[in-house]
């Protein structure tokens, strides 16, 4: 038998080590130790059902599992072949008193894995089960059967974009990074991932770090670079572990280092930690950052492409974008290229959050709407209550109401209602959030992140939440409703960086679609 218990950072925080030790403890008392493999995995996406424990071979699914629980576990199912149905979750039992697999369940029928294909399934402390896996042969193949411009082909023809927030394809990012000659270049991994509720990124890397390492080798060939560099938040502990830990185990495989699969392609990745400044995660004070200065923003032109770390052209690509290069090298372009709309390609990951039943980590195909989402996959809204707003996009994104539920998910659908894709938060709101006061929730986020670099986003962002306070307090006017969303065109044009241009983003769209709210708080209204 395999045991499985999920390492992600929600169930590590409601007990995962426990049940670990408590496992080993009662397999060993069992005199199972030899029959039974305990194996830690990264997340499974149901993160509000830890500490998730899942029996092989019946691949049954343990939800809310106690140490005290374990015993059972161990006596009962492993020992005696008896499936402990108190500890089941719900959605896998039959009438007939069996269980099913957890594909089959609301949470999982319409996912699909592609970023997350091994978070819970290996251990990422273990190369060995990631090459069992398939791993590094991507890699393999690149060197030995492609040119650069072939693979920067595969990865055009996949119609990969950006999956940080701003949607770029990643193709032509490649092809520009690879265009501009230079004794060195560098590709980077911004593992900086920042806005309130998202987790889609260190779930893959505590879950699959060595699908970064892997996409980044490729990368680097098909831009002529020997050094990569991930950056990565230090209050990710568990990620940066387990990414220290890959790097050094692909370095004694001779997967990273010199002379790889022997092709005299070298390539190494450092790993570099972010202080914890959201603004680390805009790509220019990302590179600053690297280079050892204080992370700001500098002005584009030059793009990474050109002048980036340290001067020298740099691709730049986040850990969700990496994590679906080598499925589409193995399985080619075409096959990526079949998931999707038609200008938004392949999968995305989302974490769940908010008013919703099964807060966690999802992975759906482009193109799903927004209710699949909620209703179905997020199991719908806790106590009856009815769906408000979704926030996608984070700080820089935008509210989603409840006239736009039936909209396929992409990024141009997105955009064309004033929202954005953003890295992949999902934060749903019921009939009882203040659209104001989630207006100023994300305000309250950017006044305090931003860098100061530049007075409309540093004294503009300030003069925002003071407005937005005002009218929360019910102090506010009909004209104030008006200067707010004059002042929020201002920052919006006038901001040196992304950070900037995009904060007043979630006031302008609860106006849009809330306006009522905003002039129900005034005291002249009508
Ligand atoms: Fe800094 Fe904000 Fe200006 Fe960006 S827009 S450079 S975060 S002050």
């Amino acid at each position: 038998s395999h045991v499985l218990v999920c390492g992600g950072t929600g169930c590590t925080s409601s007990g995962t080590p426990k049940i670990l030790e408590c496992l080993n403890e009662e397999i060993n008392k069992a005199g199972l130790k030899n029959e039974v493999a305990v194996v830690q995995t990264g997340c499974h996406g149901l993160c509000a059902l830890g500490p998730i424990v899942i029996v092989y071979p019946e691949a049954t699914f343990y939800s809310m599992v106690k140490p005290e629980d374990v015993p059972e576990i161990v006596n009962e199912h492993l020992l005696k072949g008896r499936i402990v149905q108190r500890l089941v979750y719900d959605e896998t039992k039959t009438e007939e008193g069996t269980v099913t697999s957890i594909n089959e369940t609301a949470f999982y029928k319409k996912q699909h894995r592609v970023a997350l294909r091994n978070c819970g399934v290996i251990n990422p402390e273990n190369i060995d089960e990631y090459i069992a896996t398939g791993g590094y042969e991507a890699l393999g193949r690149v060197l030995t059967e492609y040119t650069p411009d072939q693979v920067i082909q595969m990865i055009t023809d996949s119609g990969l974009r950006g999956r940080g927030g701003g949607g770029f394809p990643t193709g032509l990012k490649w092809k520009l990074a690879r265009a501009n000659e230079a004794d060195q270049k560098y590709v980077c991994c911004n593992a900086d991932e920042g806005d309130p509720g998202a987790f889609m990124d260190r779930s893959i890397l505590e879950g699959d770090p060595h699908v970064v390492l892997e996409a980044m080798a490729i990368a680097g060939y098909a831009i002529g670079a020997n050094q990569g560099y991930i950056y990565v938040r230090a209050e990710y502990p568990i990620a940066v572990k387990r990414l220290s830990i890959a790097i050094e185990q692909a370095r004694e495989y001779g997967l990273l280092g010199k002379n790889i699969f022997g092709t005299g392609f070298d390539f190494d990745i450092e790993l570099r930690l972010g202080a914890g400044a959201f603004v680390c995660g805009e790509e220019t004070a990302l590179m600053t950052s690297i280079e050892g200065n204080r992370g700001e923003p500098r002005p584009r032109p030059p793009f990474p492409a050109q002048k980036g770390l340290f001067g020298k052209p740099t691709l730049l690509n986040n850990v969700e974008t990496y994590a679906n290069i080598p499925q589409i090298i193995l399985n080619g372009p075409e096959w990526f290229a079949s998931m999707g709309t038609e200008k938004s390609k392949g999968t995305k990951v989302f974490a769940l959050g908010g008013k919703i039943n099964n807060t966690g980590l999802v992975e759906i195909p482009m193109g799903t709407t927004l209710r699949e989402v909620v209703e179905e996959i997020g199991g719908g809204i806790p106590n009856g209550k009815k769906f408000k707003a979704a926030q996608t996009g984070g700080p820089s994104g935008g509210c989603i109401p409840a006239e736009h539920f039936d909209i396929p998910i992409d990024y141009d659908n997105l955009i064309s209602i004033g929202s954005m894709m953003g890295s992949g938060g999902l934060i749903v709101m019921d009939e009882d959030n203040c659209m104001v006061d989630i207006a100023k929730f994300f305000l309250e986020f950017t006044v305090d992140e931003s860098c100061g670099k530049c007075t409309p986003c540093r004294i503009g962002t300030k003069r925002l939440h003071e407005m937005l306070d005002k009218i929360t307090q019910g102090q506010g006017t009909l004209e104030d409703i008006d200067k707010l969303e004059e002042l929020c065109y201002y920052i919006k044009e006038n901001s040196l960086c992304g950070l900037g241009q995009s904060a007043p983003n979630p006031v302008l769209s609860t106006i849009k679609y809330f306006r009522d709210e905003y002039v129900s708080h005034v005291v002249d209204k009508k």
